[in-house]
């Protein structure tokens, strides 16, 4: 199997043109980092060769992720380089360019968005741009699929006739000497690591503490190349490492020089620059990004998916109803009716209710990501966010997580570091997801209907705050250091591509639906097993002699200091752990009432001060099952998962008796 990677800056088209080489589907967003596993995929009418889609970078020096990716790939010695660069900013995407061909693996480059620079004016002359790098370059359009098939024919014929770039020379000056002779006095060490001495040469100089490791140089050779580089830097009068980088500078200035025949305007920039100045405005910005939100949220959750919920949740209470009658007219056996109704229907039923939501939330999200303005998002948050040790990307995973934890820990991969991620990760239980509304909606509705707004409005907050302390505390004790700085390039305003965000659509959708048939299915028979069969394994409609009640009231006295040790409040918090949703209707089940009559009898279990302690413990203790999957994954531990689960619900506990013992004081 023939291999090449396909490398680049970040938002370059790489995985634009990835699926456009393997008709593959991988996410494209434009925002900087959206790519950040591997993707590998076949080349399309190249059965023996594939591609790797690898995470945009800037240079090769490993700060980063990505960068250690990349460099990771590179050192398995790929059988091709296709290297994608941004026409319309070359010169700062030529920098990677140089970086590449230092490593004189056979390399072809892919000059994409060459529909932007045409429209532009701009005229780059390619073919002098190819005979002054020494490779091959193919002018392209990844998102309009020109050049595509060219440049795929070319790069494979390059992968399977090796040494076919020249590399030229790409140096001059003192340096020019100084890294033959040092590529020479080193030639037989690099030759040993199977390297090319000139990469060596310029990574020693580079003062590559993994290179120099590697090398294994003898005494006299570190001396002279000491000499060499003492010598360098006393004639550039810089010190070595931007010798190197002033090399590479220059020449990409020559060459820039030298092809760019006309310059035309960057209309894209240009109109990016003008809306920029509102959006990412110092005091306008977060207000307008407020707004966006409120919008999307009041869209989403009260409008169009809401609508769109209620009456997929009406198909799905049909669907149960017709299928109950059904059974009773074939005299199908009790509990095999309530198994499919009150087990199967109830559980992934109530669930699935929540596709539309999560589909519609989702099509907004992708549209902005698409447009270019949740970059613009994540820049204006930086400094904020910065503060309580996490970077401006995060707010993008924190927000998803308004709607729903699992996507939420699935977007922190767009953080590049590993701590980042893993500080977002635990940060985001305190998002108050969605499906935690309906057990808001209930109780605020049965106890405060005069303050429903404001106690909603409360639980949110409280959880942010909540937050913000805890960060400070994980800053200073489990995730020391700093958040990685945020350089991010905003890239330009784009019309979002029906395609990108379908394709985002029916990922979520896809995602979700297979969550909903495997752990929430499974979860809902567990349950309805537990709450219909005595400890003798009789079946019961009574669900006070269940097995269920039988372990529940021995759990139950842990929430006594909360407020609610009563067996069916316990139940409904644990059940709560399947999904959020089942809080409600196991809290109905247990009652023996409908959900629409819940309100009514709550106030048997509950004091109101008890009903706060138990919203707040609700609104804060650890996420579903299905999130907590998703968490360990992206954790990559299960014991640190737990730990997190185990904190988070600690947290809940203490908050909300915290707020159980105020409310007392008050109300004595
Ligand atoms: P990556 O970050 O390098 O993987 O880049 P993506 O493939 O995600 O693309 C970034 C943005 O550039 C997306 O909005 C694409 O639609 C857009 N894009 C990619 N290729 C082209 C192109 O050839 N022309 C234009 N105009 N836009 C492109
Ligand atoms: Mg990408």
């Amino acid at each position: 199997m023939m291999r090449l990677l396909l490398i680049g800056n970040q938002n370059s088209g790489k995985t634009t043109l990835f699926n456009r080489i393997t008709g593959g589907r991988r996410h494209v967003g434009n925002f900087p980092g959206v790519t950040v596993d591997l993707g590998v995929g076949a080349v399309k009418n190249y059965k023996d060769v594939e591609i790797v889609d690898l995470p945009g970078i800037y240079s090769l020096t490993p700060y980063s992720n990505e960068e250690t990716v990349t460099l990771q790939a590179l050192a398995q010695k790929p059988d091709c380089i296709v290297n994608i660069v941004d026409a319309t900013t070359l010169s700062r995407n030529l920098y990677l360019t140089m970086q590449l061909l230092e490593t004189q693996i056979p390399m072809i480059i892919a000059l994409n968005m060459m529909d932007e620079v045409r429209q532009n004016g701009t005229v780059i002359d390619v073919d002098a741009l190819s005979e002054l790098l020494g490779t091959t370059v193919v002018p392209i359009s990844a998102a309009k699929n020109q050049g595509v098939d060219e440049l795929c024919e070319k790069a494979v014929r390059l992968a399977r006739t090796p040494n076919r770039n020249r590399f030229k020379d790409l140096c001059s000056g003192p340096l020019h000497t100084v890294l033959h002779s040092v590529a020479h006095l080193i030639e037989n060490n690099a030759k040993q690591l199977g390297l090319p001495p000139k990469y060596c040469a310029i990574k020693l100089i580079e003062n590559d503490a993994d290179m120099i490791a590697k090398l294994n140089l003898g005494v006299n050779q570190t001396e002279i190349v000491q000499h060499f580089v003492e010598e360098i830097e006393q004639k550039l009068g810089t010190d070595r490492e931007s010798a190197i980088v002033d090399l590479r500078y220059d020449n990409i200035a020559e060459i820039c020089a030298a092809v760019i025949k006309k310059e035309g305007q960057n209309v894209n920039r240009l109109r990016a620059d003008k809306i920029d100045r509102i959006l990412t405005h110092r005091i306008w910005a977060i207000p307008i990004f407020l707004g966006v939100m409120g919008l999307i949220f009041y869209l989403t959750f009260g409008l169009i998916g809401k609508y769109l919920s209620d009456g997929f949740s009406y198909l799905i209470d049909l669907a149960a109803n017709g299928l109950d009658d059904l059974f009773v007219r074939l005299e199908v056996s009790e509990w095999l009716r309530s198994l499919v109704v009150n087990g199967l229907f109830a559980g992934v039923g109530s669930v699935l209710s929540f596709l539309p939501t999560i589909v519609v939330l989702f099509f907004f999200l992708s549209v902005i990501e698409d447009t270019g303005y949740m970059a613009r998002v994540a820049f204006v948050m930086d400094n904020l966010m910065r503060k309580i040790g996490l970077s401006g990307r995060s707010i993008v995973p924190l927000l998803i997580g308004f709607g729903c934890s699992v996507p939420a820990y699935l977007a922190t991969r767009t953080l590049s570091s590993e701590r980042d991620r893993k500080l977002t990760i635990f940060m985001v239980p305190f998002m108050s997801c969605s499906a935690k509304i309906p057990i808001y909606a209930v109780f605020t509705m049965a106890f405060f209907p005069k303050y429903r707004a404001l106690i909603m409005l409360f639980l949110y907050v409280f959880g942010i705050l909540l937050q913000i302390v805890y960060a400070l505390i994980l800053q200073k004790t489990a995730f020391k250091g700093q958040s990685v700085p945020f350089v991010m390039e905003l890239p330009a305003y784009r019309f979002p591509s029906a395609k990108s965000v379908l394709l985002n659509m029916w990922d979520k959708a896809k995602d979700f639906l297979v969550r909903a048939f495997t752990i929430i299915l499974l979860a809902s028979v567990v349950v309805w097993f537990l709450r219909s069969f005595t400890p003798t394994f009789h079946f019961t409609q009574n669900s006070e002699d269940s097995i269920l009640a039988a372990v529940a009231k021995l759990i139950a006295p842990v929430f006594v200091p909360l407020g609610f040790g009563d067996w069916r409040a316990a139940t409904s918090v644990i059940v709560g752990i399947t999904a959020k949703e089942a809080v409600v209707s196991t809290l109905a089940v247990l009652m023996g009432v409908t959900q629409a009559e819940l309100g009514g009898v709550l106030s048997a279990l509950f004091s109101p001060v008890q009903a706060m302690s138990f919203l707040v413990f609700c609104s804060l203790y650890m996420p579903c099952v299905a999130a907590f999957a998703t968490a360990r994954k992206e954790l990559g531990s299960t014991r640190v998962a737990v730990a997190a689960m185990a904190l988070q619900t600690l947290i809940a506990y203490l908050a909300a008796a915290l707020i159980y013992g105020l409310g007392l004081l008050f109300t004595l």
